[in-house]
């Protein structure tokens, strides 16, 4: 179906096997431990374009300004709204309202994460760089006009998405 026809209507993006989102998350997830070295929060996310190659990698920044957020405006920058609806985002932890909205906003057709914000909640705790927001990925993106699909979470991701946070949050919560 050509993009351009389905911006409004059933989702455009192009089939992805289970086996490929994993291997995507995975990506997201160097890029979140990368964003570690670099000082930032374990948070990484990538864009991935119809026949399954990543366009493009952003990692967290800071506490306003987050992978998955500012991945989808670069993202809106560089590509036409048609194309992106055949993209994929892909994130290791569920996005928040904020980066689900700008994903939505965005136009990209469908979001892949790998833990559950709940999972991360139990680890940030109320951590003021990372007060988490209790409101479902599936919530925000099913609030709009627009069909994205929505996959995650992948329960057996979870250990290994989950070791740097609990890597960074702790020392610094007991600190
Ligand atoms: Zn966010």
């Amino acid at each position: 179906m050509p993009p351009n026809e389905t911006r409004s209507g059933a989702n455009a993006a192009i089939g992805m096997t289970r086996n490929q989102m994993i291997a995507h998350i995975r990506a997201a997830d160097v890029v979140a431990r990368d964003s570690v070295v670099h000082g930032h929060h374990p948070f990484g996310a990538v864009l991935v374009g119809p026949d399954n190659v990543i366009l493009m990698r952003q990692g967290n920044i800071n506490t306003v300004r987050h992978a998955e957020t500012e991945l989808a405006r670069r993202a809106a920058d560089a590509y036409p709204p048609e194309f992106l609806w055949t993209c994929t985002l892909v994130s290791t932890g569920e996005s928040c309202a904020m980066c689900a909205g700008t994903i939505y906003w965005a136009n990209i057709g469908r979001f892949v994460y790998g833990y559950e914000e709940a999972k991360l909640l139990a680890l940030t705790g109320d951590d003021p760089e990372n007060p988490t927001m209790h409101l479902a990925a599936r919530t925000v993106l099913g609030s709009g006009q627009k069909k994205i699909e929505v996959h995650g979470p992948f329960p057996e991701l979870e250990d290994e998405l989950l070791a740097p946070h609990r890597d960074f949050w702790k020392p610094r919560s007991t600190a």
